[in-house]
């Protein structure tokens, strides 16, 4: 349910309503917005007498929720969410453009890419420290030391960075390093890792399940918002269908019915999706005139000598000119780079 605070509502108002809910045995999550404040409220709320908490000082309103995604309806919130970070701003009408290495592999490597991206106009760099990998005999990523590297990168190309945190008892180690916590597709429904970096104060990039239904993936995020972290950006990167031409099959449509469904940003990840440069400037450019709030890419300078994802990886020609396009069709459908 939503409480809705009145105008003039004070924080120890605020904090009754939050300790009452707590009382009765239910999970209550306060949301600042620009004019009103809330307190969503879940848990067994069927069992309790909303007059227990219509009756607290400064409640305005109370209504029920009836979509399954409390947090991430457009019926608890109508306006798009922005995540902003580092001044970078992702939703709405800001496009986010993000690009870097699949993986983080040498300083060198890294540096060079981040300079490559930074020139085309990119501004969060990507770059993977801890690996998914398919098997474990495949280069699993640098730990801490790639999440070293790959933040200095992002501060001497003063960009923020993200990157895959892969298991709950890293996410306090990753959070020293990344400005955005990137969950995978293989861990989209990793519960745990959700909840920890629900707790998280930092801005969390939910990738789709390769197998993962919309509403599948709306309720992930679910376990993000209601842990008290409301800055999640979703990430459509292809889900796996019967076609093998491509290493996935980007779903474009889930762009505009995410954004019917709900608030938060969504982006495209062309690169995990078609595995194909080749595709990849063309999916770019039709996620973002789908809607898509930004988009993500996986460049190398040396993409044969990659070791991770080397095949799916953009040079940095074809890649400049990618970008070239992408900023024209941002502008042509009255948008701006985020
Ligand atoms: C990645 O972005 O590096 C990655 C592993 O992506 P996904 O989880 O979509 O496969
Ligand atoms: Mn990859």
């Amino acid at each position: 349910m939503i409480i809705l605070m009145h105008d003039n509502a004070s924080g120890n108002d605020v904090e009754g309503v939050i300790i009452r809910a707590k009382e009765l045995g239910l999970k209550p999550v306060p949301l600042y917005g620009e004019d009103q404040i809330m307190v969503v409220v879940t848990g067994e709320i069927d069992k309790i007498d909303p007059e227990h908490l219509e009756s607290l000082p400064g409640v305005l309103q109370i209504t029920r929720i009836t979509s399954p995604f409390k947090f991430a309806s457009r019926a608890t919130k109508p306006e798009d969410t922005i995540v902003e970070v580092r001044g970078v701003k992702i939703g709405g009408a800001y496009v986010a453009l993000i690009a870097g290495p699949c993986a983080v592999e040498t300083e060198e490597q890294t540096m060079m890419t981040a300079e490559i991206v930074k020139k085309a106009g990119c501004r969060i760099l990507r770059g993977g420290a801890f690996k998914p990998r398919t098997t474990p005999y495949s280069f699993q990523g640098l730990g801490e030391a790639g999440l070293k590297i790959l933040s200095a990168a992002g501060d001497r190309y003063d960009m923020p960075v993200v990157t895959e945190v892969l298991d709950p008892r890293d996410v306090e180690l990753v959070s020293q390093y990344t400005d955005i916590f990137q969950i995978g597709t293989r861990n989209m429904q990793n519960f745990r890792l959700l909840e920890e970096v629900g707790k998280m104060r930092k801005p969390v990039m939910l990738k789709r399940g390769l197998a993962g239904t919309i509403k599948e993936w709306l309720l992930a995020a679910e376990y993000i918002l209601s842990n008290g972290n409301q800055d999640v950006i979703l990430c459509e990167r292809g889900i796996r269908t019967y076609e093998d031409m491509t290493r996935n099959t980007l779903d474009i449509s889930a762009i505009p019915v995410v954004q019917e469904l709900s608030h938060l940003p969504i982006i495209v990840d062309p690169s995990h999706a078609t595995g194909k440069p080749n595709c990849i400037p063309s999916m770019v450019k039709a996620g973002i005139a789908a809607g898509a709030n930004g988009i993500m890419v996986d460049v190398h300078p040396n993409p044969s000598a990659a070791l991770c994802d080397g095949p799916q990886a953009l040079l940095p020609d074809p890649f400049n000119k990618m970008m070239k396009e992408a900023q024209v069709i941002i502008k042509a459908i009255g948008k701006k780079v985020g």
